[in-house]
């Protein structure tokens, strides 16, 4: 049942991964859903097995089949990539003695995943979080407390308990809304600050410390490696809502002893 339920998040992952792309161009341009339907250069119908999603762009080599215009590569990773991520997901909390608890706790981690995802996409792409995005995150991220708070599942570090969720927001938050305001949105928007509420909750306290510091040390050094390879100037500024994503997510997947052995190093009786 473990592969079944693993093959199929992979499977629905990627799937969603090409609608959430076509959602966060709606969030910017507010223009109609009509999704990956057409060939953006030809306007050449695209066919259903056209739409599948990684075997198709494998199968056309990242081409249009009528103009040979290059589909944008970015398709491949974010399919891939939210497909290996909702697969992972089952895989690691579904095995074949699974009850509604679990699959409970499976369905509020991918909808909070795919909140994340959608601000990831967005952010890199157009240097904007819509709402829809940390928005959703929060939705599944309360889920996932509750789930905790009412013991059906399993006390671990993750889900935080409901306290332990509250405080993380609230740090989360009013860091980040300390870093906006003093730089007037240069190094943090606003939009990274509401992410916050979702990242908070996700982790909560005390990992949500460790999240942003794991956050802003990546963030500096891909800050320094793309100003190295002069991809990018001293005075561009990259989107840092990929880097505030990055650690919670990670923390779901990593071994709980690991971070228990963190956070005894840093002395939070845990
Ligand atoms: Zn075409």
């Amino acid at each position: 049942m473990q592969e079944l339920v693993s093959l199929f998040a992979f499977v629905y992952g990627a799937a969603i991964a090409s609608f959430l792309d076509v959602v966060s161009e709606r969030a910017v341009n507010h223009g109609p859903l009509t999704g990956r339907s057409h060939c953006p250069a030809c306007g050449k119908k695209l066919l259903w097995w056209e739409l599948v999603p990684i075997f198709s762009w494998l199968w056309l080599l990242g081409k249009c089949s009528q103009c040979r215009v290059l589909i944008p590569q970015r398709h491949l990773f974010e399919e891939l990539g939210l497909g290996l991520l909702f697969g992972f997901s089952a895989w690691q909390i579904i095995s074949d003695s699974s009850g509604a608890g679990e699959f409970t706790l499976l369905f509020f981690v991918l909808i909070s995943f795919s909140g994340l995802a959608l601000a990831f996409f967005a952010d890199f792409r157009f240097y904007i979080i819509p709402d829809s995005a940390w928005i959703t995150a929060v939705v599944g991220a309360t889920g996932l407390v509750a789930l905790r708070a009412f013991d059906v599942i399993e006390q671990r570090l993750l889900p935080p308990a409901f306290s332990q969720a509250g405080l993380g927001i609230l740090l989360a938050v009013v860091f980040l809304a300390v870093f906006a305001m003093v730089s007037r949105g240069a190094w943090m928007g606003w939009g990274d600050v509401k992410l916050a509420v979702a990242l908070g909750a996700l982790v909560g306290y005390p990992l949500i410390l460790f999240s942003l510091a794991f956050s802003f040390i990546l963030g500096a050094f891909v800050g320094l490696a793309l100003v190295m390879l002069r991809a990018k100037t001293l005075k561009q500024t990259i989107p840092f809502g990929p880097f505030l994503i990055i650690p919670p997510v990670v923390m779901y997947f990593v071994p709980e002893i690991w971070l228990r052995n963190l956070l005894a190093f840093f002395l939070f009786s845990n």
